[in-house]
């Protein structure tokens, strides 16, 4: 079975530099031979992970990036800032940010395609805003949600050519519920496997190519090793629970042990 990606969203948080190198020391004492960890901390501290992580036992990610190569846009790191410095991934399209920072679809192609020819990973983000749990019809309710995340990859991979696949085999995608994001509700198992499955088969009739699926959404200690149970969920999307160090080692050591 191919290694799981756990990827760790560590949002506006922690505080200060010496408490996310307390997270990240403890982080580096797994040897986590079954999956691939990526942290994804602010930007201030992607350049000290780095150089905690100089085996490379755990990679670094940005939350975000711009999709100018250059210019005056203040405020904004550029694909190949990233990549000069040594991060390996970025998360595009968070519902935080497409939220708060009313980041739209057409941003995010453009950040696709720029994170992607300057040869990041992408970790796309997708996911319908709520469920339709007033709907009795169980095909019916998990139809809203395809025909949700469907309009999302369409518009935020448009024109982008599946070349740029071939030579990265780069795209990751993470569904992500919104309902289920930082709220304690995780979706089911069953309609994560069922909604990676229709991201599969969609993304592989666009651009002739299976991409990994992650699961997001109040992923914690607990519950974990239910999505990563099943080889449709590729691996998992993590918020809160990895800034907190007990349940980030008990993640740690949850990932160890399977
Ligand atoms: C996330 O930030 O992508 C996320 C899934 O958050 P949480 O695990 O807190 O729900």
């Amino acid at each position: 079975m191919n290694k799981k990606l756990v990827v760790f969203n560590w949002k506006m948080a922690p505080s200060s530099l010496k408490k996310a190198e307390d997270l990240f020391s403890s982080a580096k004492k797994f040897k986590n031979k079954n999956a691939e960890l990526v942290i994804c901390p602010p930007f201030e501290y992607l350049e000290p992970l780095l150089k905690h992580s100089k085996n490379k036992t755990i990679k670094a990610g940005a939350q975000d990036v711009f999709y100018k190569e250059k210019g005056a846009y203040t405020g904004e790191i550029s694909p190949k800032m990233l990549k000069n410095l040594g991060v390996e991934y970025v998360i595009i399209g968070h519902s935080e940010r497409r939220k708060f920072l009313n980041e739209t679809d057409e941003m995010i192609n453009k950040k696709v395609l720029a994170a992607l020819k300057a040869g990041l990973k992408v970790i796309l983000c997708v996911g319908e805003p709520k469920r339709e749990l007033e709907i009795k019809n169980y095909e019916l309710m998990l139809k809203k949600a395809k025909d949700f995340v469907k309009k999302q990859l369409e518009r935020d991979l448009k024109n982008i050519p599946n070349s740029l696949f071939i030579i990265h085999n780069s795209l990751i995608i993470a569904y992500e519920p919104i309902w289920a994001i930082g709220t304690g509700h995780n979706d089911t198992p069953k309609d994560a496997v069922e909604m990676s499955k229709f991201i599969k088969s969609l993304v592989m009739s666009r651009l002739s190519f299976i991409p990994k699926v992650l699961y997001g959404g109040s992923v914690d200690s607990q519950n974990i090793q239910k999505f990563l149970q099943y080889k449709e969920i590729d691996g998992a999307l993590v918020g809160h629970a990895s800034v907190d160090k007990r349940k980030l080692n008990k993640i740690f050591k949850i990932i160890n042990k399977k």
